[in-house]
């Protein structure tokens, strides 16, 4: 098989086939067609950003049950403007000072063992992170990471929230968190950019009682890369939209959805706020809608049989391979997709390391998943292929052999 001409071979850019699933660096997801069409009409005509922004909220609180949602230009991006909003409330001056916190409470706790790269969204807006707890887990002693006592002990008349990173392995329970920090009024953010599928993940973290979550809306929804959900709190989603929306308004005339933004609360017009350079336009805001309405429709145990039934017929042409063992692991608890890992034996001359720059290099580009490259192994991730690329990714790993 050779590759089908893309728009990248038309700029000169090398193609990427993608077996490493959605990742933001080499494009995220294939975005639905509805979606990308969407996206084409919205860019013909216009529409008040702020009506977008409370059509969103309208369709993200159906799908979550939170009091309201809104959409930036990533789930990064939506982690800047939870901070932003847990920082600043509906405090005018404080939104101006942002990312200076002079003045206003603006740590946020989490958990030692849920930072991550991501969380540098929330010092961008101006938070400092108080992290708490150890790395105890591992040292077999029978502690954990953190008891829920270091939560209640780390907030103080400081806190702005409480942050944490939803995955299988994260501890303790969100529902304990939440407990914890309503008993001082501190809201709960949720990082759980990458959380979905499952579809009962857009409930779960409502329900469990945290104040904002983030979705990424490039991965599974597959809805434009740069857009990124929050769904939460009213008030809090109010501050964020202030933070966010373009606000050379002139007051007389400021008429914003109700929705979204109760002017009534307000001494003023805010200026430009810290999510200002985290824009989305028409075009993502469209697009966003029309892909999360069809990723609620869409029926993901059959898209899960598809992805296993692929990496069934991908094993098969695997154990062809010399000096490669193959095993199906995943789609359980760290990961949403089944993958097929490949141990490269040490017979095959070539380290795994080697494999994956060189496959890298070739044109168009194959990406495989890396992460566990220095244990010798390499994974391919059946989502963002298709079984034409997936044979095609074996072939030219037969190839570098
Ligand atoms: C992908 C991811 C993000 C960032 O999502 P974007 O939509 O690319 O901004 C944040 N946190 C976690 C845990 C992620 O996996």
């Amino acid at each position: 098989m050779e590759p089908d001409a893309t728009i990248y071979d038309e700029l000169g850019v090398p193609t990427v086939i993608n077996a490493a699933g959605t990742k933001t660096r080499i494009g995220g997801s294939r975005i639905r067609p509805e979606a990308a069409e969407a996206m084409r009409d919205a860019a013909n005509s216009f529409a008040r950003i702020s009506d977008l922004q409370a059509r969103a909220s309208e369709l993200i609180r159906e799908c979550t049950n939170a009091e309201a949602g809104y959409v930036a230009s990533g789930a990064a991006a939506a982690m800047v403007l939870a901070a932003a909003a847990c920082i600043a409330r509906d405090d005018l001056g404080a939104m101006h000072r942002l990312p200076h916190t002079d003045g206003v409470a603006d740590e946020v706790v989490m958990a030692r063992t849920h930072r991550t790269g991501y969380d540098h969204a929330l010092r961008a807006a101006g938070a400092t992170i108080v992290d708490v707890g150890t790395n105890d887990r591992y040292l077999g002693t029978g502690a954990t990471n953190v008891e829920p006592w270091e939560i209640t002990d780390a907030i103080t008349e400081e806190t702005a929230a409480v942050a944490y990173v939803q995955k299988e392995y994260t501890e303790p329970a969100l529902e304990t968190v939440c407990e914890r920090a309503h008993e001082f009024d501190v809201p709960v953010i949720v990082d759980a950019a990458a959380e979905l599928p499952p579809k009962r993940n857009l409930t779960r973290f409502v329900e469990a009682g945290a104040d904002l979550i983030v979705f990424s809306g490039g991965k599974a929804i597959r809805g434009p890369q740069s857009t990124g959900i929050l769904a939460g709190r009213a008030d809090l989603v109010e501050s964020a939209a202030l933070q966010h929306l373009d606000m050379h308004a002139s007051e007389p005339v400021w008429d914003p959805p109700a929705d979204l933004i109760d002017v009534g609360r307000f001494d003023g017009v805010p200026r430009q706020g810290i999510g200002r350079s985290l824009k989305v336009g028409k075009e993502e805001l469209a697009g966003l809608i029309v892909a999360l309405k069809a990723f609620v429709d869409e029926d993901h145990d059959g898209l899960r049989s598809e992805w296993s039934e692929r990496i069934e017929r991908l094993a098969e042409r695997a154990s062809t391979l010399d000096d490669v063992t193959h095993a199906v692991t995943g789609g359980g608890k760290v990961s949403v997709a089944p993958e097929l890992e490949l141990s490269i034996d040490r017979a095959a001359g070539v380290s795994a390391a080697d494999l994956v720059r060189r496959l890298r290099r070739e044109d168009p580009r194959i990406f495989v998943g890396a992460d566990a490259v220095s244990e010798g192994t390499l994974s391919i991730n059946p989502m963002c292929l298709t079984d034409e690329e997936g044979r095609y990714v074996l072939d030219r790993l037969e190839a570098n052999l």
